[in-house]
């Protein structure tokens, strides 16, 4: 594969090089990305007012690559992490990915936290069943609601998640198709804790593209899950990335810009339309902050038990108009 013209070297100490982020038009060998990686990290955590090396950060972990090269990079650069998982009990996958948070936390000596969804009648599948909606979005409302809960039981300030520009792209993608001004509003990579109770949130690695997050997993060994959710097949979101990609394969750096450009100029005008009605008040069940008098996952969890009651299926069961 190895072409008899000048292989391209490492731009940092002239090795052969072995990763290329296009979006940098740089090149890396294996010894100095996962270096630059983490540099970039840090310079985003900064710029963007993150958090600091006093933060206790609770970071969200999944099993998969994203998450865990997050958690390595922030413990690799000394700040004080958590790890937090939600076994969501979506059948096989969802054990093996504990497993692969369990053991690399063990292997590093990090703290994690685990909430098994099962114990706190949110499993996702019993959620999912209760709703009209596909599983992601019940799944995406349990997530939400247990980042807030495990934060504020422990005294967490700060929820680092794992989500990767590409993932942050196709959101927008998304939410640009619908024009959801209020998901538009709320799709920043800092979300500041407000109403007070609600924790603040973080997406550190917002500009980093899932290429480089893959290579800096591999160059770190960090042994991740790597099936998708089987939920996940089919989703609109991978139509959107795949969109995406094409794009990006015709005119590199599309991505970044997109959402750069997002954040720069048009996210504050949405911010300002969605500014009118922000949540006032709080869930009378799990006392997080609401638009209703119950938040939208405990309107799910009650509805999803009301089914388990449902012992005898009954010939026709009544509408619900
Ligand atoms: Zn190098
Ligand atoms: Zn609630």
């Amino acid at each position: 594969m190895k072409s008899a013209r000048r292989s391209p070297r490492c731009i940092r100490c002239r090795a052969p090089a072995v990763v290329h982020v296009r979006q940098h038009h740089a090149h890396f060998c294996g010894a100095c990305f996962p270096e630059f990686f983490e540099r970039q990290l840090e310079r985003a955590i900064r710029k963007e007012n993150m958090f600091g090396r006093e933060d206790e950060v609770l970071v969200a972990v999944s099993g998969g690559k994203d998450s865990l090269a997050l958690w390595e990079a922030l413990a690799r650069l000394g700040y004080r992490t958590t790890g937090l998982h939600l076994e969501l009990g979506i059948g096989e996958y969802s054990v093996a990915s504990r497993e692969k948070t369990e053991a690399f936390a063990r292997a590093r000596g990090l703290r994690l936290l685990t909430v098994r969804l099962a114990d706190e009648e949110a499993a996702v599948p019993d959620l999912a069943r209760a709703t009209r909606r596909p599983p992601c979005a019940a799944c995406g409302l349990a997530k939400r609601h247990f980042f807030d809960a495990v934060a504020l039981e422990h005294g967490f300030r700060v929820l680092a998640t794992g989500h990767n520009l590409d993932d942050e792209a196709a959101r927008l993608l998304g939410n640009v198709l619908r024009w959801q001004v209020h998901y538009l509003a709320k799709q920043a990579p800092v979300l500041e804790a407000t109403p007070e109770r609600f924790v603040r949130k973080v997406k550190p690695l917002y500009r980093t593209s899932e290429y480089e997050t893959a290579a800096y997993a591999f160059l770190r060994r960090i042994d991740y899950i790597v099936d998708e959710c089987p939920n996940a097949r089919g989703a609109t979101q991978l139509l959107y990335k795949d969109a995406l990609n094409r794009i990006e394969a015709a005119a590199p750096g599309s991505k970044l810009s997109f959402v750069q450009e997002f954040h720069k100029v048009a996210r504050p005008l949405f911010e300002r339309l969605a500014e009118a009605d922000a949540a006032s008040g709080t869930c009378a069940v799990c006392g997080l902050p609401s638009w209703g008098e119950t938040c939208a996952f405990c309107a799910l969890r009650a509805r999803a038990r009301r089914r388990e009651g449902e012992t005898l299926p009954t010939v026709d069961a009544p509408g619900r108009a």
